[in-house]
């Protein structure tokens, strides 16, 4: 760390706006974020050119859209145009599906299983090579600080094909008693927060099963997906087995609707989720067989007995992590009565510190909110906080001035009522309210349509299982926060989805059980 009068960041940036009823987080002796920088420490992402221009992966090959339709893919810390992505049509999602289908019937679906399992393990090995390229993509692409995408993302991609490559010859043992039979095309639709790991969490069981698959990755984070097929490309795996169909809601609707999928998993949006739920109801037979992962708005509870500096750093990098672009954000903070002042004091100071800016420098924190559309929703429920009688309190913090940015915000007084304390922003704002008995914490902790995740803090072994029993919500983590592995299940209780991904659960939704 060294000391500079002037920060590296200031020819390009503006102070937050100060708005009235929002108090900036208290100025600490220490305030890193203005008095005290560390030397900017870029990655190097010159090595790594993105073409101009990215087609359709169909049939193992990259091709133009039907129509010759593009749209512009952007660095959201730049707002600097990357490259144009194919959008691809009714036709296009059309001809990917008779892709998947011939390459089912022709190789995937009666190549020996231990076959498939080694396509899975080369393609484990050479994510594993090109992982810094990835890394680095993903993060100019998608706006996440570089240190997540390297260290978080990109081991979790790795680590998910690796696995579901050692189960693709023992799905016996997986269902013991049972014979599992591989599905046909699974349909896999996809969001922005987490590009890879999606796609990864999608494609690695399905293939494993011995299904062939259709991808449709968000519109604003189509780059690494494209880099994947080239991987599967270098893998020499099978043409037809894995297509990216890139493109608007739309093209995701063709998949949905096209009557040679045999699976839809969808990951996204609450409101998209009910649309395909209902879109795939009218069909009265040929249904496809559907898992949805949406939204959440978990309830991340501490009790007085808990490891508070411990709880701090779970309350942080549950709500700050990917700028908060996380379904199982620790979005509400539920804080027992008698430690609510020291969490309060705790957290401001903690907050102070992190790191807002270039998320391509390895010392940030906290990068770019993924879209303006994005930006402008967390902007807007910020305000109904604020309207509705929260204090938002926000970071001191310096934003670049080109880019979309959002300062890490914690808005107390809130009240269950809240929008705040109700809808999911998507975003770096923590909603804080309190508690009196654990009663009273699951009580409110289950005041929500969704059931993602959420989070328990005490020293007491017991008091961990008797609340996590009746919490309703599919993830529970206890004394850590955000901690994820290709072995455990994921998936949501109410208007977070139903289906599991991940782990055992996660074979048995691309398996017919004879
Ligand atoms: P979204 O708007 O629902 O989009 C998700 C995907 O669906 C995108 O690829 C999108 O394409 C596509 N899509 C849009 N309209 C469609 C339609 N009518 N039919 C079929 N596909 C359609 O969600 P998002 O804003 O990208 O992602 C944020 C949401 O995802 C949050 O609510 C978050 O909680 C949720 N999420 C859940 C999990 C989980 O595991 N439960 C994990 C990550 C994220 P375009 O990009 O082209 O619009
Ligand atoms: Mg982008």
């Amino acid at each position: 760390m060294k000391r500079s009068s002037k920060s590296a960041l200031k020819p390009a940036v503006k102070a937050v706006a100060p708005s009235r009823a929002v108090v900036p987080l208290r100025e600490r002796r220490l305030n890193f974020g203005d008095k005290w920088d560390y030397a900017p420490a870029p990655e190097d992402h010159k090595g790594y050119p993105i073409a101009p221009r990215h087609e359709l992966f169909i049939d193992g090959k990259f091709v133009k859209p039907r129509a010759r339709r593009y749209f512009d893919s952007i660095n959201p810390a730049t707002e600097e145009k990357l490259t144009e992505i194919a959008l691809a049509d009714e036709r296009d999602v059309a001809a990917a599906v008779a892709a998947a289908r011939k390459a089912y019937d022709g190789v995937w679906g009666k190549m020996p299983a231990r076959e498939r399992g080694k396509y899975l393990f080369r393609i484990a090995r050479i994510i594993q090579e090109r992982s810094r390229e990835l890394a680095v993509l993903e993060t100019i692409d998608g706006g996440k600080p570089i240190k997540e995408s390297r260290d978080i993302d990109l081991p979790l991609v790795a680590a998910h094909f690796f696995y579901y490559a050692g189960w693709a010859d023992k799905l016996k043992y997986a269902f013991p008693g049972r014979t599992p039979r591989s599905l046909g095309v699974a349909g896999q639709i996809i969001p922005w927060n987490f590009p890879l790991l999606m796609a990864a969490w999608k494609i690695a069981p399905a293939l494993a099963c011995g299904n062939t698959v259709v991808l449709k990755p968000a519109e604003t984070t189509s780059i690494t997906a494209l880099r994947l097929a080239e991987i599967f490309q270098q893998a020499d795996l099978p043409p037809g087995v894995v297509n990216i169909v890139t493109g608007a809601g739309e093209t995701g609707a063709a998949l949905v609707r096209h009557p040679g999928v045999a699976k839809i998993a969808f990951t996204g949006s609450t409101e998209v989720g009910k649309l395909i739920a209902k879109t795939l109801a009218e069909r009265s037979n040929n249904a496809p067989r559907l898992t949805l992962e949406l939204g959440g708005k978990a309830a991340n509870i501490v009790f007085e007995d808990a490891p508070i500096d411990q709880a701090i750093e779970g309350i942080i990098s549950g709500i700050y992590f990917n700028q908060g672009h996380v379904c199982c954000a620790g979005s509400r903070l539920f804080v027992q009565e008698g430690i609510h002042k020291t969490v309060l004091r705790k957290l401001r100071d903690r907050i102070q510190t992190l790191r807002v800016g270039n998320p391509l420098d390895k010392n940030t924190d906290i990068g770019a909110i993924n879209s303006s559309a994005q930006l402008k929703k967390i902007r807007s429920l910020v305000k109904s906080g604020e309207e509705q009688g929260a204090v938002v309190e926000q970071t001191s913090c310096r934003l670049p001035a080109k880019g979309y940015w959002f300062p890490p915000t914690m808005l107390t007084r809130v009240s269950p009522s809240h929008r705040v304390a109700q809808e999911e922003i998507f975003g770096p704002v923590l909603s804080v309210m309190t508690f009196r008995t654990p009663e009273e914490a699951i009580e409110r902790a289950n005041n929500t349509p969704y059931g993602l995740s959420a989070g328990v803090w005490t020293d007491k072994g017991s008091k961990i299982f008797k609340v996590a029993q009746k919490l309703r919500a599919g993830v529970i983590w206890a004394n850590c926060y955000n901690k994820f592995d290709p072995a455990s299940p994921f998936g949501g209780y109410k208007e977070s989805g139903f289906g599991r991904e991940g782990g055992l659960h996660g074979l048995a939704a691309y398996c017919r059980l004879d």
